[in-house]
Protein backbone atom coordinates (compact mmCIF):
# COMPACT_ATOMS: atom_id res chain seq x y z
CA UNK A 1 0.00 0.00 0.00
CA UNK A 2 2.90 2.30 1.07
CA UNK A 3 4.48 1.60 -2.38
CA UNK A 4 1.27 2.39 -4.29
CA UNK A 5 0.49 5.99 -2.72
CA UNK A 6 4.09 6.79 -3.39
CA UNK A 7 3.58 5.99 -7.02
CA UNK A 8 0.42 7.93 -7.70
CA UNK A 9 1.61 10.77 -5.50
CA UNK A 10 4.42 11.69 -8.49
CA UNK A 11 3.86 14.49 -11.17
CA UNK A 12 1.71 12.83 -14.52
CA UNK A 13 3.35 14.48 -17.19
CA UNK A 14 0.41 16.36 -19.34
CA UNK A 15 0.82 15.33 -22.87
CA UNK A 16 -0.74 18.41 -24.35
CA UNK A 17 1.88 20.46 -22.62
CA UNK A 18 5.31 20.82 -25.01
CA UNK A 19 8.49 21.89 -23.33
CA UNK A 20 9.91 25.52 -24.88
CA UNK A 21 13.27 25.39 -25.54
CA UNK A 22 14.77 28.41 -24.70
CA UNK A 23 18.02 30.02 -26.71
CA UNK A 24 20.30 32.77 -26.16
CA UNK A 25 19.45 35.89 -28.64
CA UNK A 26 22.29 38.38 -29.12
CA UNK A 27 20.30 41.95 -29.14
CA UNK A 28 22.08 44.92 -30.61
CA UNK A 29 20.70 48.13 -29.21
CA UNK A 30 20.97 50.94 -31.45
CA UNK A 31 20.78 54.69 -30.53
CA UNK A 32 21.23 58.09 -31.90
CA UNK A 33 23.94 60.12 -29.35
CA UNK A 34 23.64 63.43 -28.47
CA UNK A 35 26.42 65.59 -30.78
CA UNK A 36 25.31 68.34 -33.05
CA UNK A 37 24.48 69.67 -35.95
CA UNK A 38 24.28 65.37 -36.77
CA UNK A 39 24.21 62.81 -33.80
CA UNK A 40 26.09 59.54 -34.58
CA UNK A 41 24.58 55.84 -34.30
CA UNK A 42 25.65 54.03 -31.29
CA UNK A 43 25.21 50.79 -30.46
CA UNK A 44 26.00 47.76 -27.60
CA UNK A 45 24.62 44.11 -27.08
CA UNK A 46 23.02 42.34 -24.78
CA UNK A 47 22.43 39.01 -24.59
CA UNK A 48 19.04 37.25 -23.57
CA UNK A 49 16.93 34.22 -23.81
CA UNK A 50 13.54 33.65 -25.75
CA UNK A 51 11.69 30.64 -26.91
CA UNK A 52 12.02 32.46 -30.78
CA UNK A 53 13.06 35.64 -32.62
CA UNK A 54 11.34 38.10 -29.91
CA UNK A 55 8.52 40.51 -31.19
CA UNK A 56 9.03 44.10 -30.33
CA UNK A 57 6.85 43.70 -27.36
CA UNK A 58 9.22 41.19 -25.68
CA UNK A 59 12.36 43.79 -25.62
CA UNK A 60 13.28 44.91 -22.05
CA UNK A 61 14.17 48.64 -21.99
CA UNK A 62 17.98 49.16 -21.64
CA UNK A 63 20.26 52.24 -20.41
CA UNK A 64 23.64 53.49 -20.86
CA UNK A 65 25.85 55.90 -20.11
CA UNK A 66 24.71 59.13 -21.51
CA UNK A 67 27.84 61.55 -20.11
CA UNK A 68 29.90 59.54 -23.31
CA UNK A 69 27.72 60.74 -25.49
CA UNK A 70 27.26 64.13 -24.77
CA UNK A 71 23.21 63.44 -23.26
CA UNK A 72 23.63 64.02 -19.62
CA UNK A 73 25.84 65.03 -17.10
CA UNK A 74 28.49 62.64 -15.33
CA UNK A 75 26.41 62.96 -11.76
CA UNK A 76 22.76 61.53 -13.51
CA UNK A 77 24.13 59.75 -16.51
CA UNK A 78 21.66 57.31 -17.04
CA UNK A 79 19.64 57.15 -20.37
CA UNK A 80 16.98 55.50 -21.11
CA UNK A 81 16.68 53.04 -24.60
CA UNK A 82 13.30 52.09 -25.47
CA UNK A 83 13.30 49.33 -28.77
CA UNK A 84 11.28 50.91 -31.73
CA UNK A 85 11.83 48.55 -34.34
CA UNK A 86 13.68 44.81 -34.74
CA UNK A 87 15.77 43.54 -37.38
CA UNK A 88 17.36 40.23 -37.77
CA UNK A 89 21.12 40.34 -37.90
CA UNK A 90 22.28 37.38 -39.98
CA UNK A 91 25.87 38.24 -39.83
CA UNK A 92 25.74 36.92 -35.87
CA UNK A 93 24.39 33.59 -34.15
CA UNK A 94 20.71 34.22 -33.22
CA UNK A 95 21.55 38.28 -33.87
CA UNK A 96 19.18 41.02 -33.81
CA UNK A 97 19.71 44.92 -34.23
CA UNK A 98 17.01 46.63 -32.20
CA UNK A 99 16.30 50.13 -33.04
CA UNK A 100 16.05 52.59 -29.67
CA UNK A 101 14.95 56.00 -29.00
CA UNK A 102 16.74 57.37 -25.94
CA UNK A 103 14.11 58.47 -23.24
CA UNK A 104 14.90 59.89 -19.82
CA UNK A 105 14.66 58.30 -16.56
CA UNK A 106 11.13 59.53 -16.30
CA UNK A 107 9.75 58.22 -19.50
CA UNK A 108 9.58 61.46 -21.88
CA UNK A 109 11.89 61.96 -25.07
CA UNK A 110 15.43 63.07 -24.11
CA UNK A 111 15.51 66.19 -25.82
CA UNK A 112 18.16 64.31 -28.48
CA UNK A 113 15.17 61.99 -29.32
CA UNK A 114 14.08 63.78 -32.80
CA UNK A 115 12.56 60.67 -34.04
CA UNK A 116 9.48 61.39 -30.85
CA UNK A 117 8.93 64.71 -32.71
CA UNK A 118 7.97 62.81 -36.26
CA UNK A 119 4.00 63.14 -36.23
CA UNK A 120 2.56 59.75 -36.23
CA UNK A 121 0.80 58.77 -39.38
CA UNK A 122 0.49 55.61 -41.43
CA UNK A 123 -0.17 57.13 -44.66
CA UNK A 124 2.85 59.32 -44.84
CA UNK A 125 5.63 57.06 -47.16
CA UNK A 126 8.82 58.20 -47.62
CA UNK A 127 11.87 56.83 -49.58
CA UNK A 128 15.72 57.99 -49.10
CA UNK A 129 18.11 58.14 -51.21
CA UNK A 130 21.44 58.10 -49.49
CA UNK A 131 24.59 58.90 -51.09
CA UNK A 132 28.35 58.10 -49.60
CA UNK A 133 31.90 57.96 -50.11
CA UNK A 134 33.96 55.16 -49.50
CA UNK A 135 37.33 56.51 -48.18
CA UNK A 136 40.74 54.48 -47.44
CA UNK A 137 43.58 56.60 -46.09
CA UNK A 138 41.95 59.69 -46.15
CA UNK A 139 40.60 60.04 -50.09
CA UNK A 140 37.56 58.54 -51.71
CA UNK A 141 38.40 55.21 -53.21
CA UNK A 142 40.50 55.17 -56.57
CA UNK A 143 41.84 58.32 -55.85
CA UNK A 144 45.70 58.07 -56.24
CA UNK A 145 47.61 59.28 -53.14
CA UNK A 146 48.42 62.45 -54.34
CA UNK A 147 46.63 64.43 -57.40
CA UNK A 148 42.90 63.22 -58.85
CA UNK A 149 41.80 60.27 -61.03
CA UNK A 150 39.93 60.86 -64.75
CA UNK A 151 37.01 63.79 -64.66
CA UNK A 152 33.86 62.68 -63.83
CA UNK A 153 31.71 61.01 -66.53
CA UNK A 154 32.37 57.25 -66.67
CA UNK A 155 31.43 56.62 -62.87
CA UNK A 156 27.99 57.20 -62.57
CA UNK A 157 27.11 53.36 -62.74
CA UNK A 158 29.63 52.49 -64.46
CA UNK A 159 32.13 49.05 -64.51
CA UNK A 160 35.33 47.82 -64.90
CA UNK A 161 38.42 48.03 -62.53
CA UNK A 162 39.59 51.99 -64.04
CA UNK A 163 35.88 53.27 -63.03
CA UNK A 164 34.74 51.16 -59.45
CA UNK A 165 38.13 49.48 -58.15
CA UNK A 166 38.80 46.60 -56.73
CA UNK A 167 36.70 46.28 -53.57
CA UNK A 168 33.55 48.84 -53.76
CA UNK A 169 31.08 46.46 -55.48
CA UNK A 170 32.28 43.57 -52.78
CA UNK A 171 31.24 46.10 -49.81
CA UNK A 172 28.16 47.40 -51.78
CA UNK A 173 26.66 44.00 -52.86
CA UNK A 174 27.52 42.86 -49.64
CA UNK A 175 25.58 45.45 -47.89
CA UNK A 176 22.61 45.38 -50.01
CA UNK A 177 22.48 41.07 -49.23
CA UNK A 178 23.33 42.44 -45.36
CA UNK A 179 20.03 45.33 -45.61
CA UNK A 180 17.86 42.51 -47.41
CA UNK A 181 18.33 39.93 -44.73
CA UNK A 182 17.33 42.44 -42.09
CA UNK A 183 14.00 42.86 -43.79
CA UNK A 184 15.26 46.20 -44.66
CA UNK A 185 13.09 47.95 -47.66
CA UNK A 186 16.33 48.25 -49.39
CA UNK A 187 15.48 49.28 -53.21
CA UNK A 188 18.84 49.16 -55.04
CA UNK A 189 22.06 50.36 -55.54
CA UNK A 190 23.95 52.45 -57.83
CA UNK A 191 27.79 53.90 -58.45
CA UNK A 192 27.59 57.63 -58.39
CA UNK A 193 29.11 60.47 -60.40
CA UNK A 194 32.25 60.82 -58.61
CA UNK A 195 34.60 58.39 -58.22
CA UNK A 196 34.31 56.41 -54.89
CA UNK A 197 31.11 57.37 -54.57
CA UNK A 198 27.66 55.14 -54.05
CA UNK A 199 23.85 55.28 -53.46
CA UNK A 200 21.47 52.99 -52.11
CA UNK A 201 17.65 53.31 -51.84
CA UNK A 202 15.12 52.86 -49.09
CA UNK A 203 11.29 52.82 -48.90
CA UNK A 204 9.20 52.91 -46.12
CA UNK A 205 5.26 53.13 -45.41
CA UNK A 206 4.56 55.40 -41.86
CA UNK A 207 6.07 58.14 -40.92
CA UNK A 208 9.17 56.55 -39.10
CA UNK A 209 9.40 53.00 -40.85
CA UNK A 210 11.96 54.68 -43.60
CA UNK A 211 14.10 56.97 -41.29
CA UNK A 212 14.60 53.73 -39.26
CA UNK A 213 15.71 51.82 -41.68
CA UNK A 214 17.87 54.47 -43.16
CA UNK A 215 19.90 54.42 -39.56
CA UNK A 216 19.74 50.86 -39.35
CA UNK A 217 21.32 50.74 -42.56
CA UNK A 218 24.19 53.27 -42.33
CA UNK A 219 24.97 51.07 -38.93
CA UNK A 220 25.72 48.10 -41.41
CA UNK A 221 27.50 49.65 -43.94
CA UNK A 222 29.37 50.94 -41.31
CA UNK A 223 30.32 48.04 -39.33
CA UNK A 224 30.85 46.46 -43.11
CA UNK A 225 33.79 48.68 -43.91
CA UNK A 226 35.57 47.83 -40.25
CA UNK A 227 36.94 44.67 -41.51
CA UNK A 228 38.24 46.32 -45.19
CA UNK A 229 39.85 48.95 -43.50
CA UNK A 230 37.49 51.51 -45.11
CA UNK A 231 35.36 54.18 -43.43
CA UNK A 232 31.82 55.48 -44.63
CA UNK A 233 32.31 59.49 -45.97
CA UNK A 234 28.53 60.82 -45.61
CA UNK A 235 29.77 64.36 -45.47
CA UNK A 236 28.02 66.14 -48.23
CA UNK A 237 31.33 67.92 -50.29
CA UNK A 238 34.07 65.45 -49.42
CA UNK A 239 35.84 66.63 -52.33
CA UNK A 240 36.25 70.13 -53.56
CA UNK A 241 35.75 71.58 -57.05
CA UNK A 242 34.27 69.37 -59.58
CA UNK A 243 33.28 66.92 -57.99
CA UNK A 244 29.31 66.10 -57.24
CA UNK A 245 28.74 66.55 -53.18
CA UNK A 246 26.63 63.64 -51.48
CA UNK A 247 22.56 63.80 -51.16
CA UNK A 248 20.03 62.04 -49.65
CA UNK A 249 16.71 63.06 -51.69
CA UNK A 250 13.65 62.41 -49.37
CA UNK A 251 10.83 61.64 -51.58
CA UNK A 252 7.42 61.57 -49.86
CA UNK A 253 3.53 61.63 -49.92
CA UNK A 254 0.84 61.36 -47.85
CA UNK A 255 -2.56 59.50 -48.33
CA UNK A 256 -4.15 63.09 -48.99
CA UNK A 257 -1.19 63.46 -51.59
CA UNK A 258 -1.71 59.64 -53.18
CA UNK A 259 -5.34 59.63 -53.50
CA UNK A 260 -6.56 63.74 -53.81
CA UNK A 261 -3.99 65.86 -54.75
CA UNK A 262 -4.92 68.65 -57.50
CA UNK A 263 -2.84 71.90 -58.88
CA UNK A 264 -4.81 74.34 -56.12
CA UNK A 265 -3.64 71.63 -52.92
CA UNK A 266 -0.01 71.49 -54.50
CA UNK A 267 0.69 75.15 -54.76
CA UNK A 268 -0.73 75.66 -51.43
CA UNK A 269 2.21 72.87 -50.50
CA UNK A 270 4.25 74.79 -52.30
CA UNK A 271 3.99 78.02 -51.04
CA UNK A 272 4.02 76.24 -47.46
CA UNK A 273 7.48 75.27 -48.22
CA UNK A 274 8.92 78.42 -49.75
CA UNK A 275 7.77 80.63 -46.57
CA UNK A 276 10.01 77.95 -44.25
CA UNK A 277 13.13 77.53 -46.58
CA UNK A 278 15.64 78.52 -43.35
CA UNK A 279 13.32 75.59 -41.05
CA UNK A 280 13.79 72.96 -43.64
CA UNK A 281 17.90 73.70 -44.56
CA UNK A 282 18.69 73.95 -40.93
CA UNK A 283 17.86 70.06 -40.51
CA UNK A 284 18.62 69.32 -43.94
CA UNK A 285 22.52 68.27 -42.89
CA UNK A 286 25.82 70.50 -42.07
CA UNK A 287 27.46 72.38 -44.69
CA UNK A 288 24.79 72.15 -46.79
CA UNK A 289 26.21 76.06 -48.79
CA UNK A 290 28.68 73.59 -49.72
CA UNK A 291 26.71 71.52 -52.12
CA UNK A 292 23.44 73.50 -52.67
CA UNK A 293 25.56 75.69 -55.51
CA UNK A 294 23.09 75.79 -58.30
CA UNK A 295 25.61 73.29 -60.28
CA UNK A 296 25.99 69.68 -59.95
CA UNK A 297 21.88 68.96 -60.12
CA UNK A 298 21.41 71.05 -57.16
CA UNK A 299 19.36 74.63 -56.71
CA UNK A 300 21.51 76.96 -54.12
CA UNK A 301 20.88 76.89 -50.60
CA UNK A 302 19.31 80.68 -50.61
CA UNK A 303 16.78 79.60 -53.39
CA UNK A 304 13.29 78.12 -53.76
CA UNK A 305 11.91 76.51 -56.72
CA UNK A 306 10.10 73.34 -57.88
CA UNK A 307 9.53 71.67 -61.75
CA UNK A 308 8.93 69.01 -63.41
CA UNK A 309 11.06 66.46 -64.15
CA UNK A 310 14.04 69.29 -62.86
CA UNK A 311 17.62 68.43 -60.87
CA UNK A 312 17.99 72.07 -60.79
CA UNK A 313 14.90 72.75 -58.36
CA UNK A 314 14.80 72.17 -54.40
CA UNK A 315 12.07 70.13 -55.25
CA UNK A 316 11.81 67.90 -58.46
CA UNK A 317 8.37 66.68 -59.45
CA UNK A 318 8.44 63.97 -60.97
CA UNK A 319 5.85 63.39 -64.51
CA UNK A 320 3.81 60.84 -63.19
CA UNK A 321 2.40 63.73 -60.67
CA UNK A 322 1.29 66.02 -63.28
CA UNK A 323 0.29 63.49 -65.74
CA UNK A 324 -3.42 64.38 -66.77
CA UNK A 325 -3.61 67.36 -64.54
CA UNK A 326 -4.18 64.87 -61.59
CA UNK A 327 -1.28 66.61 -59.37
CA UNK A 328 -1.10 63.28 -57.38
CA UNK A 329 1.70 61.20 -55.91
CA UNK A 330 5.10 61.47 -54.62
CA UNK A 331 7.40 64.74 -54.60
CA UNK A 332 11.03 64.60 -54.11
CA UNK A 333 12.61 66.99 -51.80
CA UNK A 334 16.17 67.07 -53.55
CA UNK A 335 17.83 69.50 -50.47
CA UNK A 336 18.29 67.04 -47.60
CA UNK A 337 22.07 65.71 -47.39
CA UNK A 338 23.88 62.69 -47.01
CA UNK A 339 24.60 63.51 -43.54
CA UNK A 340 21.36 64.62 -42.47
CA UNK A 341 19.35 62.80 -39.78
CA UNK A 342 16.16 60.85 -41.71
CA UNK A 343 14.43 61.68 -38.45
CA UNK A 344 14.99 65.16 -37.91
CA UNK A 345 13.81 65.53 -42.38
CA UNK A 346 11.01 63.36 -41.74
CA UNK A 347 9.87 65.41 -38.88
CA UNK A 348 9.97 68.76 -40.60
CA UNK A 349 8.75 67.34 -43.70
CA UNK A 350 5.73 66.23 -42.15
CA UNK A 351 5.25 69.57 -39.98
CA UNK A 352 4.94 72.35 -42.66
CA UNK A 353 2.50 69.68 -45.03
CA UNK A 354 0.53 69.59 -41.81
CA UNK A 355 0.44 73.34 -41.59
CA UNK A 356 -1.68 72.98 -45.14
CA UNK A 357 -4.79 72.73 -44.52
CA UNK A 358 -6.40 70.04 -46.76
CA UNK A 359 -9.63 71.55 -48.57
P1 LIG B 1 15.95 59.40 -58.84
O1 LIG B 1 17.38 59.01 -58.67
O2 LIG B 1 15.54 59.55 -60.27
O3 LIG B 1 15.55 60.57 -58.01
P2 LIG B 1 15.27 56.91 -57.45
O4 LIG B 1 14.61 55.77 -58.19
O5 LIG B 1 16.68 56.75 -57.01
O6 LIG B 1 15.02 58.20 -58.36
O7 LIG B 1 14.41 57.23 -56.17
C1 LIG B 1 13.04 57.44 -56.19
C2 LIG B 1 12.53 57.29 -54.80
O8 LIG B 1 11.14 57.65 -54.71
C3 LIG B 1 12.63 55.89 -54.26
O9 LIG B 1 13.35 55.92 -53.04
C4 LIG B 1 11.16 55.49 -54.03
O10 LIG B 1 11.02 54.68 -52.89
C5 LIG B 1 10.51 56.81 -53.78
N1 LIG B 1 9.06 56.78 -53.98
C6 LIG B 1 8.39 56.25 -55.03
N2 LIG B 1 7.06 56.37 -54.86
C7 LIG B 1 6.88 57.02 -53.67
C8 LIG B 1 5.73 57.45 -52.91
N3 LIG B 1 4.49 57.28 -53.36
N4 LIG B 1 5.94 58.07 -51.74
C9 LIG B 1 7.17 58.28 -51.28
N5 LIG B 1 8.29 57.91 -51.93
C10 LIG B 1 8.16 57.28 -53.12
MN1 LIG C 1 18.42 57.97 -57.13
MN1 LIG D 1 21.92 59.89 -56.71
MN1 LIG E 1 16.67 61.52 -56.50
Amino acid sequence: MFFCACFTAKPIANPNKTTTKMAKYVLEYLWLDGYTPVPNIRGKSQVKEFASFPKLEQLPEWGFDGSSTQQAPGGSSDCVLKPVAIYPDTTRRNGAIVMCEVMMPDGTPHPSNARATILDDEGAWFGFEQEYFLVQDGKPLGFPQDGYPAPQGPYYCGVGYKNVGDIARTIVNEHLDLCIDAGINHEGINAEVAKGQWEFQIFGKGSKSAADQIWVARYLLNRLCEKYGIDVDYHCKPIKGDWNGSGMHANFSTAYLREKGGKAYFEALMAKFAENVAEHIAVYGPDNHLRLTGLHETQSIDKFSYGVADRGASIRVPHSFVKDGKYQGYLEDRRPNSQGDPYQIASRILKTISEVPLP
